[in-house]
């Protein structure tokens, strides 16, 4: 009963603006590769296409999880007096982009006048845990050494917050800065948070700026990661520029009869599953069962968690045809 109490359907539905929103920000890379969101999904989802695959139990127990952590988090801010507001909303008409903020946090300055900062709350478990939180600090079983940071997706979307709020979005809108706080669900007492906040070249000094000046384009604004226990750095593989000029381009084919590009892809050629792998873009154990197993890597969107995942694609993993026209499925295949 549980079970399908989380998984049914709720009546009505919701009517939202056709907006986008910042967890599906995206970004082509200068390799050709996308990461972020998929506008592909934002376009069934703006044009009301039904979704072919509702959140099992497990995604939809994963989905309460995390909106108990969150509230967990602002309970604790509310009663150590930090706590500003929750749910703050935001809507840039230049881009359709919409969103809210998960949690306000307050402090007193120095000055004694007071500070605003953002903070988004995400729980993991397992390996997002190790890759968000605790990093692997050498090689262990073939897995390389990383570094922790936060995902990419995470990331963009927080991007996306600190420049909705930022001073020249006027007064009453600025924070000062924004936290990024991943909690493991399964060891709470180990998390971490990460302070974010955009910089140009001009922001950059000593170190910083000598290890990336090069990858920093001069008009451009990147994220720099701070954390305790670690050098900071700039993540330069993508911009806010970059991610604005994205939802602007999807705007447009939007606006036209075309449907956008699926930026994902199923299953992945022989030759791609040897290209990512070599890059480090799939995991050691996904190439390992690929090897042994025979079972085809693709993008985790389109092979688990994309509410259009059977819609855009046929079990074979070819291209639906019919979903390039937003006609509703006759062959169940
Ligand atoms: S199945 Fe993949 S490409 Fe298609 S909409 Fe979903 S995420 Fe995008």
């Amino acid at each position: 009963m549980i079970s399908n109490e989380l998984t049914r359907t709720r009546q009505p539905k919701s009517r939202r603006l056709p907006t986008f929103y910042p967890s599906s920000a995206s970004v082509k890379l200068a390799d050709g590769d996308v990461v972020g969101g998929c506008w592909r999904s934002d376009w069934y989802r703006v044009n009301g296409i039904e979704e072919t695959n509702k959140p099992d139990f497990y995604l939809a127990m994963i989905f309460q999880l995390g909106h108990a952590v969150e509230a967990t988090v602002v309970e604790a801010m509310k009663k150590a007096g930090i706590f500003e507001a929750n749910n703050t909303k935001f809507y840039d008409p230049r881009y359709n982009v919409s969103g809210e903020l998960d949690v306000v946090g307050r402090y007193r300055k120095s000055d004694n006048s007071i500070g605003y900062y953002g903070v988004e709350v995400k729980s993991v478990y397992g390996i997002g845990a190790t890759l968000t939180i605790t990093g692997r600090s050498r090689a262990w079983r073939g897995q390389p050494a990383v570094r922790p940071k936060p995902k990419d997706q995470n990331l963009m979307q927080t991007m996306i917050y600190i420049d909705q709020f930022s001073s020249e979005s006027g007064g009453e809108f600025e924070l000062e800065g924004f936290k990024l706080l991943y909690l493991p669900r399964d060891k709470p007492v180990d998390g971490r948070y990460y302070d974010i906040s955009l910089v140009s070249i001009d922001d950059l000094s000593g170190p910083l700026l000598a290890r990336h000046r090069a990858d920093m384009k001069p008009s451009n604004r990147y994220a720099l990661i701070e954390t305790e226990g670690h050098d900071s750095y700039v993540e330069t593989r993508f911009s806010i520029e970059e991610m604005y000029a994205r939802f602007a381009e999807q705007k447009e084919i939007f606006s036209s009869d075309k449907a956008p590009p699926r930026p994902f892809k199923k299953f992945y050629t022989d030759d791609e599953v040897e290209r990512l792998y070599s890059l480090g873009k799939l995991s050691k154990t996904a190439y390992t069962d690929w090897e042994n197993n025979k079972k085809r890597p693709g993008h985790f969107l389109c092979q688990s968690y994309c509410n259009y995942r059977d819609y855009c694609y046929k079990k074979s993993g070819a291209p639906r045809l019919e979903a390039d026209k937003l006609v509703q499925i006759t062959e169940k295949e």
